[in-house]
């Protein structure tokens, strides 16, 4: 049925830029090659419950190495899941992160196991919104197993999401194992992949890598984020996520502050575009915004184009709609016009860009 609503989904497997720019996604979603929380699987540690988290970011350094040595190598039937393994590691390091909550660059250090919280209000386990094949995500996702999560580290005055942002919902506790069959199935069932969104996933890295260990479905992982997390929340996504999903908001500090609330934003996204390239596939979102073509759009393309490159596969988005608080602000009043549409895709062109969906 879905091939009938979504006919683009279907032509994108034989789409050539999106093919280069994705080749390990599409690779893992045709069960050609294993998911990276796969591999990292099969990477053996020594027992790690007594380490301090010095010595566990120590360990996970060296096994890293090992991950990069062998990814590539390893076929999916030659996988053997070792106990500990280095997702194991992650999971361990993630949970000490969150006693002193650092999992963004909001860096509350609070302790969320605890049950203290910070600026994206989360506790410690997941809380569900809603998971379902999403028809509505770009072609190569479709369909995408989705999991809405409550909470967000962004105070987007125009959230196209805010009941679950700004937990207007109540949501429902899962546990690890729940959401994992839930993935498992849907896998089973013809999903392209696990795509793991909010609100923002960020938050929810302590369980979301646990979910993953109770995965047993070869399927791609999709993160889903505002690329507001940590340093160290990267160092441990990597050798876990297949496809870096990443918006890519404003391109300067000062929108970044009005709009979002949020401080040293551009620093942070543009470190974490460049190592989420180094370390799976990459596919940016841009929600042009009106009255933002010069301020921030023009700044983002051109410096995708510089540093990431010109085949950098872009999702130039013209859904925006005033949503939430956007009435606070003049020109976040209306949707943009025919011409800003014409005209952001002409300045995305003009910076170089040759891989943009619309
Ligand atoms: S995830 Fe970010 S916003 Fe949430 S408590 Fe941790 S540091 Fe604060």
């Amino acid at each position: 049925m879905w091939k009938i609503i979504r006919p683009d989904a279907i032509e994108v497997l034989y789409d050539v830029k999106a093919r280069a720019s994705l080749s390990h996604y599409f690779s893992v979603m045709e069960n050609k090659r294993p998911a990276k929380f796969i591999v990292s699987k099969a990477i053996e540690v020594e027992k790690i419950e007594e380490l301090g988290l010095e010595d566990l970011w120590r360990v996970h350094e060296e096994k890293m190495k090992e991950f990069k040595e062998v990814e590539g190598t390893l076929s999916l039937t030659k996988l053997k899941e070792r106990s500990p393994n280095l997702l194991n590691l992650k999971v361990e390091i993630a949970k000490k992160l969150m006693e002193s909550c650092v999992l963004c660059e909001h860096r509350c250090k609070v302790n969320r196991m605890a049950g203290q919280r910070g600026v994206c209000k989360a506790g410690k386990e997941l809380v569900v919104s809603s998971m379902f094949d999403h028809y509505g995500e770009e072609a190569e996702l479709v369909p995408s197993f989705t999991v809405f999560t409550l909470g967000c580290s962004f105070k987007c005055l125009h959230c196209q999401n805010y009941s679950i942002s700004q937990w207007l919902e109540k949501g429902e506790e899962m546990s690890s194992e729940e959401v994992a069959k839930n993935v498992d199935q849907a896998r089973r069932n013809g999903s392209r992949n696990l795509n793991c969104v909010g609100g923002n996933p960020d938050q929810y890295l302590y369980s979301w890598l646990r979910v993953f260990l109770k995965l047993r479905e070869n399927i791609p992982i999709v993160w889903n984020s505002n690329a507001y997390y940590s340093y160290e929340q990267m160092l441990l996504l990597d050798g876990v996520i297949d496809l870096y999903l990443l918006d890519f908001k404003y391109g300067n500090d000062k929108c970044a502050y009005e709009i979002s609330g949020i401080k040293n934003y551009t620093n942070t996204v543009k470190r974490n575009h460049v190592m989420a390239k180094k370390s799976g596939d990459l596919l940016i979102r841009i929600l042009v915004l009106p009255g933002h073509l010069y301020c921030c759009l023009k700044t983002i393309v051109e410096w995708i184009s510089k540093n990431l490159g010109e085949n950098t596969r872009v999702n130039l988005m013209w859904q925006y709609y005033p949503a939430w608080k956007a009435f606070e602000r003049e020109e976040l009043r209306r949707r943009l016009t025919q011409e800003e549409m014409r005209e952001s895709l002409r300045i995305a062109k003009e910076a170089g860009l040759k891989n943009i969906i619309t």
